[in-house]
């Protein structure tokens, strides 16, 4: 894809909730543009509906956007040339920008209260016209500076009447633009409606605010979900009515996030429903108090779940599935991003975390874990954890999995698995653990391969297998009925623990 301008690129969510993982992947693949073209990330903060407004939605945004290492270059929280970054905080800004719409005739005043516009609503309803909109067709009957003389327009707004300033759409005009994922879009002006552009608070809506801002800022390109698509043809008029045309962005809608069964839209009620955060980091609603879960809290490496994100609707076509940040960057293009929507895939999910936990240095996990483990009070060393991370990180997809996988090493055994005592634990087996203990007292190295030659050598005396002692053994020094490298355990234990064990399963076992 040819890039003729210095790339700028936003992301701008409303502070209306906390950020939803596909929120998360927008501004990834906003960041990944960024990157890979030289040009610049900016966080932009959206909130000219204060209604919506929910407190803490901003920090929440700052601090999921930085555990996810994707750090914006200017905007909110970070500063730049272009800002303030958040849009109440640029309120004077806007109404300029409206009063030209007006004077260029694409705008005009519309006084209808919330009452006039519901009775026009219930008297199209009642015609058999579902969806009653303010358009070309109905705003020549409306309470509007089209309709009203300019005294009285004059007098109303003399006297502070409320008032909405709408876009005015020409009549069955083909509005076209090129969209990087969707390919030429075009949308007739009869089938969009007059949207209000501006309010008499003050206050600009979402779409002045938005165009006149990626103007302001310099946008190159606008990356954003697919429920803006829709939004897209105004964007492209108001460019034009404004004159920026020139200047206009270039637009990418990506693809929807879908549930795993592929139908519909990722809700936050799926994830309660099935058992999986949709959410970035954890949540406390400030009303209710309700806690919504998170990738974070729930043990996700920032960098597993980034990986998982970047495929949920683009894929590099290549066999390669496990990708760094930087790789990201310089395998990323628009092109490569799908159309059609993404499904959301939990154990996919759960398969990054696992490759990533597997290739992070034991020395890394066993600091990880110490913490816990003191607050467990097991007051081992680094060493110790670290060598029981090597020994069963290969099961575990979260750190947190190492310590349930490996708590036999932490502590002996406080019960024995019941259906490896029924099937395996015998006078022949009890037999085969205390010869076995002897011949380990005597050993004065107590590696792994120290271990496994006086095992073998005793199955060789004997003449017995291993499926013959094994089990028993492993019984008594785990309490567990499977299990890693038996040698291994043992010599991570030592040899007056191991002992120590296998005296004690034989008191206790019958
Ligand atoms: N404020 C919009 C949102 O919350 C941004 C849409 C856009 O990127 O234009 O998603």
């Amino acid at each position: 894809m040819e890039v003729n301008r210095p790339v700028r690129v936003r992301f701008a969510p409303s502070p209306t909730g906390p950020l939803h993982m596909g929120g998360v992947r927008t501004a990834l693949y906003n960041y990944l543009f960024a990157k890979k073209h030289g040009g610049s990330f900016i966080l932009r903060i959206e909130d000219t509906d204060q209604t919506r407004y929910v407190p803490g939605a901003e920090a929440y945004i700052v601090e999921s956007l930085k555990w996810c290492k994707i750090a914006p270059d200017e905007g909110f929280s970070v500063g730049g040339n272009y800002g303030p970054y958040k849009q109440s905080e640029r309120k004077g800004m806007y109404r300029q920008f409206a009063e030209q719409l007006l004077e260029s005739g694409h705008a005009y005043y519309a006084f209808d209260t919330a009452e006039d516009l519901d009775r026009m609503r219930a008297m199209a309803k009642a015609a058999g016209t579902a969806n009653w909109q303010y358009n070309h067709v109905t705003r020549g009957s409306m309470k509007n500076s089209l309709t009203l003389s300019q005294g009285e327009v004059e007098r109303k707004l003399a006297e502070g009447a409320p008032y909405v300033i709408r876009v005015k759409l020409n009549r069955n005009e083909e509005v076209k633009f090129h969209d990087h994922i969707r390919g030429w879009v075009s949308v007739n002006t009869n089938n969009m409606d007059d949207k209000v552009l501006f309010k008499s608070d003050g206050m600009p809506t979402y779409h002045l605010a938005n165009i006149v801002d990626d103007h302001l800022m310099d946008i190159s390109h606008v990356i954003r979900g697919e429920e803006w698509l829709p939004s897209a043809p105004l964007h492209v008029l108001l460019y034009r009515y404004l004159g920026w045309e020139d200047s206009m962005p270039e637009f990418a809608h990506l693809p929807l996030l879908l549930k795993p069964d592929g139908h519909g839209k990722l809700s936050k009620r799926d994830g309660d429903r099935l058992g999986f955060p949709v959410f970035p980091l954890q949540w406390v609603n400030p009303e209710t108090q309700e806690i919504a879960s998170g990738y974070r809290e729930q043990g996700y490496f920032a960098e597993a779940f980034i990986n998982m994100l970047a495929f949920l609707g683009w894929n590099p076509g290549t066999e390669q599935e496990l990708f760094s940040m930087q790789e990201l960057i310089e395998a990323f293009t628009l092109e490569r991003v799908n159309k059609a929507g993404a499904k959301y895939d939990h154990e996919k999910t759960k398969w990054y975390n696992q490759q990533y936990l597997r290739r992070k240095p034991d020395a890394e996990l066993a600091e990880h874990l110490l913490p816990t483990l003191e607050q467990q009070q097991h007051h081992t060393g680094k060493a110790f954890v670290e060598k029981v991370v090597a020994l069963v990180k290969e099961r575990a997809y979260f750190v947190q999995d190492i310590l349930n996988e490996g708590a036999y090493l932490f502590a002996r055994p406080a019960v024995y698995d019941e259906k490896t005592v029924q099937k395996k634990w015998n006078p022949e087996a009890r037999q085969h653990v205390v010869s076995l203990k002897t011949r380990f007292e005597t050993l004065s190295y107590f590696e792994a391969e120290d271990v496994e030659k006086v095992f073998k050598a005793y199955l060789g005396e004997q003449g017995v297998g291993f499926g013959k002692v094994g089990p028993g053994f492993r019984l008594a020094v785990t309490g567990k009925g499977m299990g890693p490298s038996m040698f291994d355990i043992c010599a991570i234990l030592g040899k007056q623990e191991t002992c120590a064990r296998m005296e004690l399963a034989l008191e206790r076992l019958p």
